[in-house]
């Protein structure tokens, strides 16, 4: 399957977000703001389908609606990640390779979907984490967010990886994943973290669980196995100082927060939408302004 940008250059440009529970996200200001930077306009809409406009509306009809109304295109997140794909024309590599979309590109009447999340974190990780010993990696979540995260550290070149959630099967799924698309890749499931840490340790420990969300506070390693040999990775934005990134900045850890996939994922996105590169700094500028606002 092949990949596919809007060759919208500079024009003024519409897109939006499909999910639910997505009021507070912070990728329309990142993608109108770089657009203006640019010289253009983006309109980034919100459109929430828990809201009472959309609550009757499907998803094949919301993007039948959006694509009627020319949109560029969109992003999709929770739940439609994977729900999306039947209503797509063409995957990327990354998409396929991930099994879900966050990305939709509007084009010559197709749909092309894409994974702007691998993408995400892997160049999050590149650059935040120059340097560290990426061997042996600890990888606790094997949701959606945690099949990019696996893709993103085979492609990074880890040697070893170990994965643990708390429903075993989703581990061993994702482990089978992984022997399809990166047979180089030793990976297993772990049924308890400890597992990880017994006859050797992981240089790192990446955390795509939910763990330490506003709304789910906590962590997901127990403090006990952190120690200042060990990086630490949270995929967690919300809040940006999650409990795991204290205890591990506590106990000397490198570590990396959500933020840079967060702000990755939209970099890329905004490339596919606009067919114009987009800067980073400054998207990472305007995610991060909101730290500076008295709500998120
Ligand atoms: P998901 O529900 O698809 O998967 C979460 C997985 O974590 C599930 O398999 C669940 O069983 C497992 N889990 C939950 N608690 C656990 C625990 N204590 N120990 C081990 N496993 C546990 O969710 P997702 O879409 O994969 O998202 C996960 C998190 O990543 C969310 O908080 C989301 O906001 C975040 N996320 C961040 C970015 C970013 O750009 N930074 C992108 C995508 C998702």
């Amino acid at each position: 399957m092949q990949a596919e940008r809007a060759a919208v250059a500079t024009a003024d440009v519409r897109v939006g977000l499909i999910g639910c529970g997505i009021l507070r996200s912070r990728t329309p200001a990142m993608h109108m703001a770089e657009a203006k930077a640019q010289g253009f306009v983006c309109t980034y809409d919100l459109l929430d389908m828990e809201d009472d406009e959309r609550r009757d509306m499907s998803l094949a009809e919301m993007l039948d609606r959006v694509e009627a109304d020319g949109y560029a295109g969109v992003n999709v997140t929770y739940p439609y990640k994977m729900e999306v794909i039947s209503l797509l024309d063409e995957l990327s590599v990354n998409a396929a390779a991930v099994g879900a979309v966050n990305t939709v590109v509007f084009k010559d009447g197709k749909r092309f979907g894409h994974n702007t999340d691998l993408w995400g974190f892997a160049e999050s990780f590149h650059r935040g984490l120059k340097g560290a010993v990426k061997d042996d990696v600890l990888l606790i979540g094997a949701g959606g967010a945690g099949v990019a995260v696996a893709n993103a550290l085979a492609n990074a070149g880890i040697k070893r990886l170990s994965i643990h959630d708390v429903d075993y099967n989703r581990a061993l799924d994702l482990v089978e994943h992984i022997a399809e698309r990166h047979p180089e890749l030793p990976a297993r499931a772990i049924a308890e973290i400890s597992d990880a840490f017994s006859g050797g340790r992981p240089n790192g420990v990446v955390n795509a669980t939910p763990m330490g969300m506003a709304k789910l506070p906590g962590s997901a390693l127990p403090i006990e196995y952190l120690s200042d040999n060990l990086w630490v990775a949270d995929i967690v934005y919300f809040p940006l100082e999650t409990q795991l990134l204290k205890d591990a900045r506590d106990h000397g850890c490198k570590t990396l927060p959500g933020s840079g996939m967060a702000v990755f994922q939209a970099v890329r996105a905004f490339e596919l939408f606009t067919g114009q590169p987009a800067d980073p700094e400054r998207m990472k500028a305007t995610f991060d302004a909101f730290d500076s606002k008295p709500s998120g």
